[in-house]
């Protein structure tokens, strides 16, 4: 005699398993598949727009106002942690405001996953920090760009020729 789910009174079949004594549906029922959220933490280059990620920096995403999206979109699911069971297949940011923190935005989330088979679509409000700063290659820039504004002012043009022969030919000196 096959099983069947005492809620809903459907058959237990080969690919659908009772779970705890239930079908999936009814034990998915009322739950939800976000267990636990630690604020995601962006931090971003003011000036080429890359982001930090494990210590590295890593090239925008995009070269529009989208990027904050696409970064969020990219780091946010290591931050997701499902209920036991379940499985976050995929997230899609429908907007991010500007929330009270100075550093602090709210993101709508929507989380597409499993809780056991059957399929969910949750809607979310989550906190992202945002922290601005200056990648490391900026900073690089930034001292070159000081290096190269000191002015070489040889009166003896021989010695001009001789300044700019010895600079690398990415460097255009100015007379
Ligand atoms: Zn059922
Ligand atoms: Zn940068």
């Amino acid at each position: 005699m096959s099983k069947f789910c005492p809620k809903c009174g459907k058959l237990e079949t080969k690919n659908n398993k009772l779970i705890k004594g239930l079908c999936s549906n009814c034990l998915s029922e009322n739950l939800q598949i976000l267990k636990e959220y630690k604020p995601l933490k962006i931090i971003i280059c003011q000036k080429c727009n890359s982001y930090l990620e494990k210590n590295k920096w890593n090239k925008r995403l995009s070269d529009d106002e989208t990027n904050i999206k696409e970064i969020i979109k990219k780091l946010l699911p290591k931050k997701l942690k499902p209920i036991e069971g379940a499985k976050i297949k995929n997230v899609s940011i429908s907007s991010i405001e500007k929330s009270l923190g100075k550093n602090s935005l709210e993101a709508e989330v929507i989380i597409y996953g499993f809780i056991h088979r059957k399929k969910i679509k949750e809607n979310h409000l989550l906190q992202i920090i945002k922290e601005v700063t200056i990648c490391n290659l900026c900073r690089k820039k930034g001292s070159n760009y000081f290096e190269a504004i000191i002015q070489i002012r040889p009166k003896n043009k021989d010695l001009l020729r001789f300044v700019k022969k010895d600079m690398e030919t990415d460097v255009r000196l100015k007379e």
